[in-house]
């Protein structure tokens, strides 16, 4: 007799960049190992309806097998208008649990559910998952890096003590396998100590030491770039024994998510510019800068005489990821309401203005791209990994200053411009960066050049069929498969 495939549920926290991970994670386990999802969406007020770009995300997972539920929006009418998207993400997940709880418990009935991937924001549904006999796992959508870092805070809580801001710790932070890290290169999240925020994070990290019913942890990265932090997490013991984990990645978008009209703009410029000739420019879903910055950041475009497509973003000088759960444009698109005076008629031909999202996945993997100026968001540095697009680090929020370490310190395959005493980087030093990355002048331009190339191979490789992520990923779809069989 042929047995029912299992059925796991899927809880991604909000945004885009979270999406896009959970749903192609989905779509493999659907494609190569016939499971059965059902992908069950929390909303934020402004992704409700939800976007073109998110509904696009969910359209890549096969018809059969694969079912999306939206969450009812939560509310946020109490709170302040200049709320941090960060804990906006958190109140998300925490102010959806009850609906959580209403379709997990029908889905456990009807659908004989075995298993629930959960977001880390979303750690507050393994009691649901508990109560309802399902088995738990997070899916980090990060590196083993930043997964390591969770699990060491709470032993950093205690070293750190005597201090309100992690940026003032005396000694790096040595996390096994891993580059050290000064304290100002820890997740954002955690840099005052004094914040609810960082307590919050910190009592999530307790919950996940304990390790109290949590039967592993996917993330996104893979053996080749990070092999000893990757061991180094597998022998850990979390609550007494060792906690199976999982390296899937790189777990990125496969297709376009866009607007076809704005995608074909795009991509028909890059059809017409010299191979290997563009600057991709693009801070992701939802990283923005200050006025300032922009101005210094597209004078130094002009003044490295390099071709770029720049993905720009309402500049806010109060928040560095200022649209991050916004999904969508704010109104008309002005850039002169913020780009310098004649700057898009200067640069026109060479360089092209685009408003608020790209297609990404498929300007990187155009043979007109030759460089990435990024916010080291983990999706889009896997991306640039898998097209073999070397990098300028740009790190602006969450874990993407940890990224960055990993990228210019240990992986080489980025460079990473520098702020003055302000924190600003200036025209000049962004010309001289684009210039060695785009024409690999220098020794550091040419070693980065080289490193990516090198790295694309072993990145294809890690998805293949013998590849250790897609080992990693067998093994997670035949232990979920003996779960439901039991
Ligand atoms: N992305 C895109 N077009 C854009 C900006 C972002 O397709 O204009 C996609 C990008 O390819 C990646 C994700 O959105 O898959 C961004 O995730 P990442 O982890 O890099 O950054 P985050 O948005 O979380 O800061």
């Amino acid at each position: 007799m042929k047995q029912t495939p299992p059925h796991i549920a899927i809880l991604p926290g909000p945004g885009i960049s979270h999406l896009i991970p959970f749903v192609e994670l989905a779509r493999r386990l659907v494609v190569h190992h016939e499971l059965h999802v059902t992908c069950i969406i929390p909303c934020t007020p402004d992704d409700h309806p939800p976007s073109d770009a998110t509904k696009a995300v969910l359209e890549s997972l096969p018809k059969r097998n694969a079912h999306t539920i939206f969450l009812p929006p939560v509310n946020f009418d109490d709170l302040p208008n200049d709320t941090n998207p960060s804990r906006k993400n958190t109140l998300t997940m925490t102010r959806s649990l009850p609906s959580i709880h209403h379709v997990l418990k029908s889905l456990a009935s009807s659908a004989s559910t075995t298993a629930l991937f959960v977001d880390p924001f979303g750690l507050d549904a393994l009691d649901i998952a508990k109560e309802l006999d399902i088995s738990f796992y997070l899916f980090f959508p990060t590196n083993a890096m930043s997964l390591s870092l969770v699990l060491h805070l709470p032993k950093l809580d205690e070293i750190a003590a005597s201090y309100d801001f992690m940026r003032d710790l005396p000694e790096p932070v040595k996390l096994p396998g891993c580059p050290p890290l000064r304290g100002g290169d820890l997740f954002a999240s955690i840099q005052d100590r004094r914040t609810d925020t960082y307590k919050e994070r910190v009592q999530f990290a307790k919950r996940i030491v304990s390790a109290g019913g949590i039967d592993g942890i996917i993330f996104n990265s893979f053996m080749d770039i990070e092999p000893d932090a990757i061991r180094a997490l597998q022998e850990r013991r979390i609550g007494g024994s060792v906690m199976p984990i999982y390296p899937v990645g790189p777990i990125v978008q496969t297709g376009s998510i866009g607007q076809i009209n704005k995608d074909s703009e795009c991509l028909t410029w890059l059809d017409n510019q010299p191979r290997g000739s563009v600057l991709y420019v693009s801070f992701g879903s939802g990283g923005t800068l200050s006025y300032d910055q922009v101005t210094e950041l597209a004078f130094g475009l002009e003044m490295s005489g390099q071709r770029f497509i720049w993905v720009v973003k309402r500049p806010n000088n109060k928040f560095p990821n200022a649209a991050y759960l916004s999904h969508r444009p704010q109104g008309p698109f002005k850039p002169l309401d913020f780009l310098p005076h004649g700057f898009v008629e200067r640069t026109k031909g060479r360089g092209l203005v685009v408003d608020f999202w790209a297609p990404q996945a498929r300007v990187l993997g155009h043979s007109s791209t030759g460089g990435f100026l990024s916010h080291c968001g983990w999706s889009s540095t896997l991306e640039s990994f898998l097209y073999g697009v070397p990098l300028i680090a740009w790190p602006l929020f969450a874990e993407q200053k940890l990224n960055a370490v990993l990228l210019v310190e240990r992986l080489k395959v980025a460079l990473r411009p520098k702020a003055d005493e302000d924190g600003l980087i200036r025209r000049k030093e962004i010309a001289c960066v684009v210039k060695a990355l785009m024409e690999g002048t220098g020794e550091e331009g040419r070693i980065v050049r080289e490193r990516t190339k090198a790295l694309k191979d072993s990145t294809s490789k890690a998805l293949d069929k013998d590849g250790s992520s897609a080992r990693a990923l067998s093994e997670l779809a035949s232990t979920l498969k003996t779960t439901a069989s039991n």
